[in-house]
């Protein structure tokens, strides 16, 4: 079940917030801002009904990013592995400094290689006192289904198109439309699109569906070079039009899977062209067309 946030909050100024939250949907940002409330309203000296203080020694250093009880986890590159976990792990079962609550925030959990998420199971299933660890992910399918199952989701809500531009400043308005739509209303990846440069990907992608559709090897070697978060941002936008292509029936439900397999593949270090190569072979062999 999903908790809406106002009861969230209640958990957390009654002491009963549960050890494990899911945060799910929305924008990294939106997810963020809750946690550190959450950490403050846990902290905070002088709570009032309107919330934390904001001018306690605990909500200050929340804010600042400097209270030693609050602890974050974030992928190193493009995954988080386990070297991480175990280090992490340790400073959480350390005693409090001065907190009441240990608040640990892990940041795009879904980027948990295997081998960390069972260290984080281990920790959950003898979970430190007065700990709440707070995953951040953008889908919660992306999270093991025995984390999942231990965790209080809580779920965001896309912002409109909107507010997404409201936040971004000055920036050409047709590029933003594109991107918007590319990323399947999806605003962290509609940025990295904006940022990247849309009519470059938009090439980049229109090349390589080609290639594929053609079984034109040729065609594919000018893809190359591309950089690492080039190729997990494209591989993401080929998984949205993919989806959107299932769904009208025009694509075969494989093609979802080898763009999967070739994200996952692509964390584990492996070199970026050899994972566009290998997805495109495979593509090439199930004769399928990426996109109708
Ligand atoms: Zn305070």
């Amino acid at each position: 079940m999903n908790l809406p946030l106002a009861l969230l909050e209640k958990a957390a100024r009654e002491n009963r917030l549960a050890h494990l939250l899911l945060f799910h949907g929305g924008s990294a940002l939106q997810q963020r801002e809750v946690a550190l409330r959450l950490a403050q309203i846990l902290n905070c000296s002088q709570l009032s009904l309107e919330g934390p203080c904001q001018s306690c020694s605990a909500c200050r250093k929340i804010l600042s990013g400097t209270h030693p009880d609050l602890l974050w986890l974030k992928p190193l590159k493009t995954t988080i592995g386990i070297d991480q976990v175990l280090t992490w792990q340790q400073k959480l079962y350390l005693k409090h400094y001065e907190g009441n609550y240990k608040v640990s925030v892990i940041e795009h959990a879904e980027a948990m290689t295997l081998p960390a998420a069972n260290a984080l199971l281990k920790v959950i299933e003898e979970p430190p006192e007065r700990t709440i660890i707070i995953l951040n992910a953008e889908n919660a399918e992306g999270i093991l289904p025995t984390i999942q199952s231990r965790a209080q989701l809580v779920f965001f809500s896309n912002l409109s198109e909107e507010t997404w531009l409201r936040g971004l400043g000055e920036v050409d308005q047709q590029d933003a439309d594109r991107a918007f739509r590319l990323s399947g209303k999806n605003q962290n990846l509609a940025t990295a699109i904006l940022e990247h440069g849309v009519p470059s990907l938009q090439d980049w992608l229109e090349t390589f569906r080609t290639a594929v559709e053609e079984s034109d090897f040729l065609k594919l070697f000018s893809l190359f070079p591309i950089d690492k978060n080039q190729a997990v941002l494209y591989l993401q936008v080929m998984a949205v039009q993919t989806q959107a292509g299932i769904q009208k029936g025009t694509i075969r439900p494989f093609e979802l899977l080898a763009i999967g397999k070739a994200t996952e593949v692509l964390r584990q270090q492996v070199n970026p062209r050899l994972v566009i190569e290998v997805l495109a072979l495979e593509l090439f062999q199930q004769g399928g067309a990426l996109c109708d």
